[in-house]
């Protein structure tokens, strides 16, 4: 078996999205699967154009993410906008630093380094780029799955809004940078799935074909 790897795509073979089903043909004619009709396709069609928009969107949207707050306390009258920063400084001063660690890394850091992730995996398949394919495959799939994590700052923030509703000295409305952080949540999840990792194997193995 020292067959060099051989792609399935090579032979004309694809999977279907949906039902599993391993269909034979050419892409882009649309084919569909026998078996439940779905549209079927070697690989995810226009991967990297759609993961780049998405990103940008979800670069930008971070911005008012971060500068506009998230929560707006009304306390006797006073209205108090809080960022995500000033949350976390709040948490600190206050001695609870492990809340505002969570805070930290849920709404800061991830998203952050969710993004950072995704440019690093666009750019290494648009050159090719022949390092280290499996960890960036693993790369890939911590992106995919780490998203979900970030929703620990919704449950922070309704846990926050019930405690001090209990109160009821104070009232809380979410701000504008909460929608704008949700849309960074949403978007980088949506592109993380656009994102076809089997790209980051396609230049390795055409390498291969031709060295034989
Ligand atoms: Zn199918």
């Amino acid at each position: 078996m020292s067959c060099p790897a051989q792609r399935a795509a090579d032979l004309g073979l694809m999977g279907c999205h949906i039902c599993g089903l391993v269909v034979r043909g050419r892409s882009g004619h649309g084919l569909l699967c026998p078996r439940c009709g779905a549209a079927v396709h070697f690989r995810k069609p226009n991967s990297l154009s759609r993961t780049w928009a998405l990103l940008i969107t979800a670069m930008l949207m971070y911005i008012p993410a971060m500068a506009l707050p998230v929560m707006e306390t009304s306390y006797f009258g006073n209205t108090q906008g809080d960022t995500i920063m000033s949350g976390v400084v709040y948490f600190l001063k206050h001695g609870d630093w492990p809340l505002a660690l969570v805070i930290f890394v849920a709404s800061v850091l991830v998203p952050l380094l969710k993004m950072i992730a995704l440019v690093y995996l666009l750019v290494s398949v648009q050159r090719h780029s022949l390092f280290r394919h499996r960890e960036r495959t693993r790369l890939y799939r911590i992106t995919e799955l780490i998203g979900r994590w970030s929703m620990v700052d919704v449950f922070v923030v309704a846990l926050l809004v019930a405690l001090v509703q209990l109160g009821a000295l104070a009232s809380i409305a979410p701000g504008l940078g909460a929608m704008a952080f949700a849309a960074v949540v949403i978007l980088t999840i949506v592109a993380a799935m656009s994102f076809d990792p089997r790209l980051i194997w396609d230049h390795q193995e055409r390498i291969h074909s031709h060295e034989q």
